[in-house]
């Protein structure tokens, strides 16, 4: 059987040629179905990439951003890695950091996490998993230093989704932290980091709370020279 066109050639007498067959089948009928309903919708996304968003997710294939927020191609700029993390040396996430806030002039930036998360459970256990450990190591530090908050709480579900929103509070710290993100607001940049969690039980997001639109929320050691903040530091 001879494969769709556009599928790689050398995927030909692969064993799952036919799961890889039935995508492409999938995607042309997602694109029929996108220009039966708007004939312009493609030609008008050739021309423009403006998001407001910026959403950095968790990679889990039950969290696709777009869809939870019901918006369209074009509509969100996305970086999804396990557990959501904001390690301010992944050139991979900076490189999207900055083109999000320098090129995209995004206003909004969402961390979103989720309820039962993966790689949040897999750091609260003392097992070795290989090099993802060095990935999530970065939680366990949050687990040490909320380690009082965390161990008051005696169910271990709660526990977990306790630190999966401590977690999300913490990436969207570490966001603020980046000179990406202060050179904006340094400039008189409007740009907001908002902090979610998602719930797969239900499809509900849940706002936790955090926006921060300034160096004045953060810890004056995390912040640049240039601004005047009240705590004198
Ligand atoms: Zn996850």
């Amino acid at each position: 059987m001879g494969l769709p066109d556009g599928a790689p050639s050398g995927l030909e007498g692969s064993v799952k040629e036919q799961e890889l067959a039935s995508l492409f089948q999938r995607n042309r009928e997602w694109a029929k179905s996108m220009t039966d309903r708007d004939p312009e919708f493609f030609s008008r996304l050739v021309r423009q990439q403006t998001p407001e968003y910026l959403w950095i997710g968790c990679s889990d294939a039950r969290v696709p951003a777009n869809d939870l927020i019901g918006m369209a191609p074009g509509e969100l700029f996305v970086h999804r890695n396990i557990a959501n993390l904001v390690h301010n040396i992944d050139i991979n996430l900076m490189s999207v950091l900055e083109y999000a806030v320098n090129v995209l002039k995004t206003r909004h930036i969402i961390v979103c996490g989720h309820y039962g998360c993966g790689g949040v459970r897999a750091a609260m256990d003392r097992q070795e998993f290989g090099l993802i450990d060095n990935w999530l190591r970065k939680i366990k530090d949050i687990y040490a230093a909320n380690k009082k908050a965390l161990d008051r709480e005696p169910d271990p579900e709660r526990r977990l989704n306790l630190l999966c929103e401590i977690n999300v509070r913490q990436q969207a710290h570490n966001i603020c932290h980046t000179s990406i993100v202060q050179n904006a607001w340094r400039a008189g940049q409007e740009l907001v980091v908002h902090g979610w969690i998602y719930s797969i039980a239900d499809g509900l997001i849940k706002d936790l709370g955090i926006r921060i639109d300034g160096p004045q929320a953060l810890e004056p050691i995390y912040v640049f020279p240039g601004f005047e903040l009240d705590i004198g530091f």
